[in-house]
């Protein structure tokens, strides 16, 4: 989303960032509580007051997810995990885990805390609001309400939409069942997907029928969760599997070079159409003038392919995106789906040493998946 976190505060070593996006929310919800909810249960207050016991309500309400955040975070440093930071953002906060769980018992205790930590802060409300009902409002007014967003944050938080608290849970049942983190991932994320779609019916349905604000809610709040569930999913497939490697492991010497004088009608018909390259590589005594890609050629009408050389259409070699022979994968990755490349040439001081292709790539993530399941199904093992 926009803007950067700011620290405001380190714990145990955890640092406490909280997101531009919280402090709008922080006055959306003084302001509601102020105008709104404590004026239609209390009716004698001063202006100021409302304003004052409101803030201090929001205030609260921030230590409370805090402690919801702490206790994913206490948990997860128990168990080994480091927990370098922790942020504060619009839907609540997210812990950042250095690394993922290792088990299906580790996930299961580092997800469930936060939870039961705001259960566990919703009852103790509870029980306060009690005590002091009779002897001050404004306290009441504040206890009762963290009282009633924490029974709420506990309750959404357990959802199964993932990557929701609910949905890590349900990944390390999942887990524990298959025995396979990758697999337990894509059953999380597509339940998290499907109930966010969910969410998303049911908020074009109160739009339906004349609840626009409500649906507008439900509907936003089911396209966040579906894009996350999703956004998730993928991002961890792709790290499993070029996570490790580097632009040479995953670049092919199966491509062609050309002269820079070579018809076009010939580098269509020998190479593009015989073998299904979609790009050629235009270079002299190892020297790398540019790439001719199936769009340059589509520039130039057929009927002059037979009188136009490689070097008239080639994007010049300072004009073609590269890479060196020891960037991260995912990095080559990243920049082919950002700038929507179909190859991009690997270099070695300065030398061209290999090709990167989209199609490759994804096809060398999918016969990884597919190896994965071939692997953990029939032996069913358990990694817990
Ligand atoms: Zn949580």
């Amino acid at each position: 989303m926009f803007g950067r976190s700011f620290t405001i505060a380190r714990i145990g070593g955890i640092a406490i960032e909280i997101h531009p996006s919280w402090l709008l929310i922080f006055a959306l919800i003084t302001w509601s509580l102020a105008v709104g909810v404590f004026p239609m249960q209390f009716e004698d207050w001063a202006t100021a007051t409302y304003w004052i016991i409101g803030a201090i309500a929001a205030l609260l309400l921030f230590v409370t997810v805090l402690i919801h955040e702490m206790a994913h975070a206490v948990v997860a440093i128990r168990r080994g995990l480091p927990v370098p930071r922790i942020t504060l953002f619009i839907f609540g906060g997210v812990s950042h885990l250095s690394r993922q769980p290792r088990t299906a018992g580790e996930e299961f205790a580092i997800a469930a805390a936060g939870p039961a930590a705001s259960l566990a802060i919703a009852i103790i409300a509870a029980a306060l609001s009690l005590v002091v009902v009779n002897l001050n409002e404004q306290a009441t007014a504040i206890v009762v309400y963290i009282a009633l967003v924490n029974f709420l944050l506990a309750i959404f938080n357990t959802l199964p939409g993932f990557p929701l608290d609910g949905g890590r849970v349900l990944r390390s049942i999942a887990w524990r069942k298959t025995g396979n983190f990758m697999k337990a991932t894509r059953i999380a994320s597509g339940v998290g997907t499907g109930f966010g779609f969910g969410l998303i019916i049911i908020g074009f349905g109160f739009i339906l029928f004349g609840y626009l604000i409500n649906g507008i809610w439900f509907a936003f709040i089911g396209w966040f969760l579906s894009t996350a569930a999703r956004g998730e999913a993928e991002s961890l497939r792709l790290e499993s599997v070029l996570g490790p490697l580097q632009a040479r492991d995953v670049m092919s010497q199966n491509y062609v070079v050309v002269p820079p004088g070579l018809s076009l009608q010939l580098i269509v018909d020998e190479f593009m159409v015989a073998e299904g390259h979609r790009a050629v590589i235009v270079a002299r005594d190892e020297t790398v003038y540019g790439i001719v890609s199936i769009s340059d050629i589509r520039k130039v009408p057929r009927d002059r392919w037979a009188d136009t050389p490689a070097q008239a259409v080639m994007t010049p070699r300072e004009e073609v995106a590269t890479v060196n022979a020891d960037t991260p994968a995912m990095e080559a990755l990243e920049l082919i789906a950002q700038r929507g490349l179909n190859q991009v040439p690997v270099l070695e001081e300065g030398r061209m040493v290999g090709l990167i292709t989209r199609r490759e790539l994804i096809e060398r993530i999918q016969v990884a998946e597919q190896l994965e399941d071939r692997r953990e199904v029939p032996t069913g093992s358990r990694r817990s």
